[in-house]
C-alpha cells in the first residue's frame, strides 16, 4: 500500500508590522507543525551582502550570494548565516533598509522560492508567513490569510520592538518598505483572490489564532 502524503501548507502573508510573525508562531504551535518565517531569509541574504561588501542593488552578485548562502533557521527563532549566529542582526536597522531591495532582486527570489519548497517537502507541511506565500510560493496553500492593520497601528507595534528608532523614524520606514513591496515586478506584496483577509487592529493574538485554527475545520 502507498503512504498517503498529509501536506498542509497555511500561507500567511500580510505587511511589516501587521502580527505575521506572533501570529504565524501561534499557529504553528497550536497545530504542532513546523514555522518558517521567509522575511528571515530575505534579511539574511541581505546580511551577507553588505558583509561582502556588495551593493544590495547589483542584481547579479546579490543572486550569487543568495545561492551560496548557507542558512539554519532554528525552531526557537534563532538564525545563523554562513555559520554565525546572526539573529539579532538581520533585524538591525542597516539589514531593515537594504532588505526590500534585495527582495526586489528576482535571482534571490527565485532562488528562496525553491528552498521555501524544500522547506515544505522536509518538514511535511507547515505555516509560511511572508509577503508572497499564497499568491506565488504556494498557491495551492490549503489556508491562506493576509493579516493588515492600520499604518499607525503597524508602525506603533514595529516601534515597541525597536527600542533606539523613533517612531516616526519607524513609520517612515515601513511607509517606504510596504511602497517597495507592493510596486515591484516579481511577486508583489498583494492579496491572494482566495486570502481569508484579517485586519488585527484591535483583535488580539489570541483571537486571530483562534480564527485561523477555526478555519481550518
Ligand atoms: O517579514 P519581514 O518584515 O522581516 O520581511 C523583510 C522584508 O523581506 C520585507 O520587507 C520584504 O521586502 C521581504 N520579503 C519578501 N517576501 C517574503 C518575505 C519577506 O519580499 N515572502
Amino acid at each position: 500500500m502507498g503512504k498517503v502524503a498529509l501536506v498542509t501548507v497555511i500561507a500567511i502573508d500580510g505587511p511589516a508590522g501587521s502580527g505575521k510573525s506572533t501570529v504565524a508562531r501561534a499557529v504553528a504551535g497550536r497545530l504542532g507543525i513546523a514555522y518558517l518565517d521567509t522575511g528571515a531569509m530575505y534579511r539574511s541574504v541581505a546580511l551577507a551582502a553588505i558583509r561582502h561588501g556588495i551593493d544590495p542593488a547589483d542584481t547579479e552578485r546579490v543572486g550569487a550570494v543568495a545561492r551560496a548562502i548557507r542558512l539554519d533557521l532554528g525552531a526557537e527563532g534563532t538564525v545563523h548565516v554562513d555559520g554565525f549566529d546572526a539573529t539579532i542582526e538581520i533585524r538591525g536597522p542597516e539589514v531593515t533598509r537594504a532588505v526590500s531591495v534585495v527582495a526586489a532582486n528576482p535571482e534571490v527570489r527565485t532562488e528562496l522560492r525553491e528552498r521555501q519548497r524544500r522547506w515544505v517537502d522536509q518538514a511535511g507541511g507547515g505555516v509560511l508567513e511572508g509577503r508572497d506565500i499564497g499568491t506565488v510560493v504556494f498557491p495551492d496553500a490549503d489556508l491562506k490569510v493576509y493579516l493588515d492593520a492600520k499604518p499607525e497601528v503597524r508602525a506603533a507595534r514595529r516601534s515597541r520592538e525597536v527600542t533606539d528608532l523613533s517612531y516616526e523614524t519607524v513609520a517612515a520606514d515601513l511607509a517606504r518598505r510596504d511602497a517597495l513591496d507592493q510596486g515591484r515586478d516579481d511577486s508583489p506584496l498583494t492579496v491572494a483572490g482566495d486570502a481569508v483577509v484579517i485586519d488585527t487592529s484591535d483583535l488580539g493574538v489570541d483571537d486571530i489564532v483562534e480564527r485561523i485554527v477555526g478555519l481550518l475545520r
